[in-house]
């Protein structure tokens, strides 16, 4: 019954990926831990037609549990829950600004303050590689250090969280944060907040989160 559940939080949060403008069609895909398995979007069916039985478990070491084909992407997916812990959800999206900066292989600067949201000072752009490849997933390991979001050159992006809604609300800001980067490149070249700036609110971040537990 618990895994039912989370199929179906899988499913909502897939839906609201694309309600909230960060998703089209089926190019992104999401997972979530669920004890040592994962649950992942499979490949190429549209949310909409999505049913709990088609969303795919996949053990760690990358085998399926039952007959659907889990997204192409799962090789990355995988090898984030292998590395990072904290990670109990995952969301990757070709969120049209994030693409947009990915394109021209931009990371996101210290720009604004809220870039911390992902855990340092820049959001990175991991290097190309073919989707769905070994190589892509340790370009996005490298730009995932101490980070929870990167850019993906000439795809997409991807971000994880401890639940799905926080995957799901970080991608949204990441998103907003590659927006705002768009709209002030057309302005001119911003001026860039310090390492010490970035390191305060860094410290300021992580007061709350101690605080709110
Ligand atoms: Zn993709």
């Amino acid at each position: 019954m618990l895994e039912l559940t989370r199929r179906r939080e899988l499913i909502d949060t897939a839906l609201a990926m694309n309600s909230l403008g960060l998703n089209q069609g089926c190019s992104g895909n999401l997972s979530l831990r669920s004890g040592d398995r994962i649950l992942i979007t499979p490949s190429a069916l549209a949310y909409d037609r999505c049913r709990p039985q088609d969303i795919v478990k996949m053990d760690l070491d990358g085998s399926c549990r039952g007959s659907g084909k889990p997204s192409s992407e799962w090789p990355l997916h995988l090898d984030i829950y292998r590395t990072r812990p904290e990670a109990g959800a995952i969301l990757h999206a070709h969120s049209p600004f994030c693409t947009t900066l990915a394109c021209m292989e931009l990371a996101i600067p210290p720009f604004h303050y809220m870039v911390a949201v992902a855990g340092g000072s820049t959001i990175r752009c991991a290097d190309y590689a073919l989707y769905g490849s070994r190589e892509l997933s340790v370009a996005v390991q490298t730009a995932l250090q101490d980070r929870s979001a990167c850019l993906m050159a000439h795809h997409g992006m991807v971000c994880f969280g401890p639940t799905l809604d926080q995957a799901l609300d970080l991608a949204v800001e990441v998103e907003n944060l590659a927006r705002l980067y768009v709209q002030a490149l057309q302005l001119g070249t911003p001026n860039l907040l310090t390492d010490a700036q970035m390191d305060a609110v860094l410290e300021k971040f992580s007061d709350y989160r101690g605080q709110a537990g």
